[in-house]
């Protein structure tokens, strides 16, 4: 039997482990992978199937190139496994135990304290005698005023520790949220990542089939991007990303926004846009990169033009959010189909 525990991820029996394992190593073996641990984690949970964001982020991966550089793993990793939705609710729930314990341990020693209380003002009240001295009065009467201070000062504290566990309550309520944005943004960038933007598209296309105003998709991927990694490192790569995501946010505005939707794959997102201002401004960041001459931080050797490919759609009313991505996919694929450096509309 398997101990049952809060912190637990993997909760497979161990047969299932046995299972997902041969699974897992002939996942590696079949893509031609390293079996470093970075690879087997990822694997491991694409062949239990239990973290269906992954799953969908590599099932999206294989039918492009299919290559899983250390790059691509790393992102897998960071992305769907080391920030996910598990880890937030664990934290969140380990903080709540915690709260609890206190609250249930300040009614305790609170209850504790009432019923000593209560024992000795009974104590007192059987030992009321038909007739008292004055001497015995006094001493009842400071034995209760003794009681009723003992009794303040339980409440007193009993409504400090609430009070306490209120703030926390609060500090883990902002921490809650705080997470809840941080899942939806791409830590390299600081941009929404895919879950970011697919919360955005849906929103924006309930918005849209209800107002039946414009709506417009970009997507724009980075031309021949793994040259760079091999040419300059995936430091640098990391850098022209950065670079790219600050490029493209200050070529948008007001309710445009824009999202890291794949390794160097970038979607904007136009409300209230026509086509011919999305195509209009998808040429602008088209040409924006080709008259860009990059130059490495630090020691300013130059990287030469990084230029971007982009497909351009817009929403038709009804179209369901997955199928106006891949339209926009589509066109993007023909701007890489005919020469790159492109902006192709569907
Ligand atoms: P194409 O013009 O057809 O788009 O060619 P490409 O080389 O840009 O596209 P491909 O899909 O073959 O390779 C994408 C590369 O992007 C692979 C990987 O090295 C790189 N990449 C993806 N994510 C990251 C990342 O987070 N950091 C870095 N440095 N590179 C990344
Ligand atoms: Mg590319
Ligand atoms: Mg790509």
């Amino acid at each position: 039997m398997q101990k049952e525990n809060h912190f637990m991820r993997y909760a497979d029996t161990i047969d299932e482990s046995r299972q997902y394992l041969r699974l897992t190593l002939e996942l590696i073996g079949k893509h031609g992978l390293p079996t470093d641990p970075l690879n087997y984690c990822i694997w491991y949970e694409y062949a239990s199937g239990k973290n269906e964001a992954l799953n969908e982020a590599i099932d999206r991966h294989l039918k492009g190139n299919g290559d899983f550089s250390e790059e691509i793993s790393r992102q897998l990793f960071n992305q769907h496994i080391a920030g996910g939705k598990e880890t937030v609710t664990t934290l969140v729930r380990e903080e709540l135990k915690k709260v609890f314990t206190e609250i249930i341990l300040a009614i305790k020693t609170t209850n504790r304290n009432f019923s000593a209380s209560e024992n000795n003002l009974e104590t007192i009240h059987e030992s009321l005698a038909p007739s008292l001295s004055e001497a015995d009065v006094e001493k009842i009467v400071s034995q209760i005023k003794d009681e009723i201070k003992n009794l303040e000062s339980s409440s007193t504290s009993f409504k400090k520790q609430l009070q306490q566990a209120t703030r926390e309550i609060d500090q883990l309520k902002i921490k809650m949220a705080h997470y809840r944005s941080e899942a939806l943004k791409d830590p390299l960038t600081r941009i929404d990542n895919r879950r970011g933007f697919e919360k955005k598209l849906s929103d924006a296309v309930a918005g849209v089939n209800a107002a039946e105003t414009p709506l417009c998709l970009i997507i724009a991927d980075i031309d021949h991007f793994k040259k760079v990694n091999d040419t300059h490192g995936h430091l640098v790569g990391d850098n022209v990303l950065r670079m790219v995501a600050v490029t493209i946010k200050d070529s948008i505005k007001g309710k445009d926004l824009v999202a890291r939707i794949g390794g160097e794959e970038f979607a904007i997102l136009l409300p209230d846009t026509p086509f011919d201002g999305a195509m209009k401004l998808a040429e602008n960041i088209r040409l924006t990169f080709e008259r860009l001459d990059l130059k490495k931080k630090n020691t300013g050797e130059n990287l030469g033009t990084i230029t971007l490919s982009f497909g351009v759609a817009a929403y038709k009313k009804d179209e369901a959010a997955e199928a106006f991505v891949h339209r926009a996919d589509e066109a993007l694929y023909r701007s890489k189909n005919t020469g790159r450096n492109k902006v192709t509309g569907i």
